[in-house]
Parts: structure tokens; sequence; C-alpha cells
């Protein structure tokens, strides 16, 4: 029932929300954190590469590195977990860009691969790889999985899969829900019955979930806007949304890290409103910030 906020971009909570933790950026087209200035008194939640964009890796300062992580499924966007090679090579580009800050990290954030070629056993095998690579040095990292439409883990069936082998073969992973793209796979933002049927799916693997990602959809422009926003102010589903998320979670006595994906406000809200009202909203729910 207690979010712990992760200081997102430039957003600032409202006041009495003090986050000790920062969202980092760790995409292929980042430089090392010890030429970004980043404070040695925060914690740091690392987002690596998604597999959204085109990608120049002009700052992967090993050749070896460069070579390997250049297997592209778009034009040049990143082939996430390819082969063995690439996984070995993707933890060592994560072991290089937090080199003095390894203290400092809390969360690693990845993604999943594109189903094409890909299946659980496949990735499973790749990621205990990664793992026992990452944590030598980093050690008191988690490593969390978000879900990505289109991609091996979209909708909750999927997550249902991943939390059996999580369970079953006890490896070190969690899981982060975003919110938005799940249901947005499920085509449950504007039926009440799609959107109480996939919220209530996740009561199955809630075990595993460690974090949530929240931002709004103004049209078709995502990470804009706050929840009333993604549901069109539909108050309905804006209180079926809040009030499934407090019957799953809030009889836990469990800590989730809360991550405000907004990269822009809507109309006559700036992006800092936006979080305001979803904190508020969170809030009223029973959720409970620390
Ligand atoms: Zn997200």
């Amino acid at each position: 029932m207690y979010l712990i906020p992760i200081k997102y971009h430039g957003l600032n909570y409202p006041k009495g929300i003090h986050p000790k933790i920062i969202e980092v950026a760790g995409h292929f087209d980042t430089v090392p954190l010890k030429d970004r200035k980043i404070s040695k008194n925060i914690k740091i939640s690392l987002h690596t590469e998604y597999s959204a964009k085109d990608r120049h890796m002009k700052s992967i300062r090993s050749s070896v590195l460069k070579t390997s992580l250049r297997k592209w499924w778009g034009k040049q966007v990143p082939d996430l977990w390819a082969n063995i090679q690439w996984t070995k090579d993707f933890a060592n580009f994560i072991l290089d860009l937090v080199k003095e800050y390894e203290e400092q990290i809390e969360i690693i954030e990845i993604h999943p691969p594109i189903p094409r070629k890909y299946n659980w056993n496949t990735f499973i095998i790749n990621y205990q790889t990664f793992y026992s690579i990452v944590k030598q040095k980093l050690l008191n990292a988690q490593i969390l999985i978000e879900n990505r439409n289109g991609f091996l883990l979209s909708g909750v069936c999927d997550f249902q899969i991943l939390s059996s082998i999580i369970d079953k073969s006890k490896i070190d992973l969690g899981l982060i829900i975003d919110f938005p793209q799940l249901l947005n796979y499920e085509k449950a933002k504007d039926c009440e019955n799609k959107l109480n049927s996939v919220m209530q799916q996740i009561n199955n693997f809630k075990h595993n979930v460690k974090a949530f990602h929240l931002w709004g959809q103004v049209g078709r422009r995502s990470h804009a806007g706050d929840i009333n926003d993604y549901f069109n102010n539909d108050e309905i589903l804006i209180n079926n949304f809040y009030s499934n998320l407090a019957n799953i979670f809030l009889n836990k006595n469990q800590k989730y890290y809360f991550i405000p994906e907004i990269n822009s406000g809507n109309e006559n809200k700036t992006k800092n409103q936006c979080l305001y009202n979803i904190v508020q909203q969170l809030k009223n729910t029973g959720f409970k910030f620390i």
C-alpha cells in the first residue's frame, strides 16, 4: 500500500513528497553516468534500452560492444536479447555506463524482446547470463522487467506466464506494470467490463509486481496528461481503474515503486499539475507515499 516515488525527468512531486530515487536513461545513445554530473547522494533507477527508436551508439566506447549490440529488428532499432553474446555485451555495456555509481543503482529496468524469434525459455536463458554478470558489480540492484506493446511481455496472459516461470524457476526478476500500455494492448481503456477483467487478472501475479508506471494519453499522444485524460474524462472508467488498483494492491503491506512517465501536459494543465492529479487520486484511493 506504500508507493516509493521515483523522480522522473524534470517533474516535481507535490509538497511533502521527497523522492530518494531518480530515473536515469540508460539506452544505447546515452553517455556514462559519470559524464552526466548525476548526484552522488541519490539512488538510481536505470531505464535501459527499450527498442523503440533508431540508435546511433556513438557513445558506446568499446568497439567490441559496438559490433555485437548492433543488431536491428527495425531500421536501426536494437533487437533486444538477440543472442548470448549480445546479452553478455549488454550486461557489460550497463556496467560501463554506471561505473563509479555502482552502489547507487537500486533498480535496473529491462524490456522484453520482440516475439518473432523468441520464446520465454530463450529469454530466461539469456536473462540468467545477464543477471550473473550484472549482479557481480551491482549488489544493491533489483532487476525489473516492464511490459512493451507488441513485445514478448505485452498482455495480462504474458504477465501470467512469466510470473509462473519466476515462481517455478525462482529466478530473481520483478515485474513492472506499465498500466497505460497494458490497457491499450488489451483494448480495455474504453470498456468497463474489459477493464475490470484485465485488472482482476493481475491478482494472479501481483506477488511478483514491484512497480507501476502511470501516465496519460491525449488523442494519439502517449505520455501526455493524467489518468483523466487517459480515460477521456469518463468518470466511471477512472473510478473503476483506481478502485481496482486499490482492491489488488491495498490489502498487502508492501511497497511498490511509482514512476510517473508524464512527458507533457494537456491544454491548460502543465505536466506537474498532471502529476499532482495522479498523486492526489492515488492518495484518495488509499495509497501512501513514503
Ligand atoms: Zn513505462
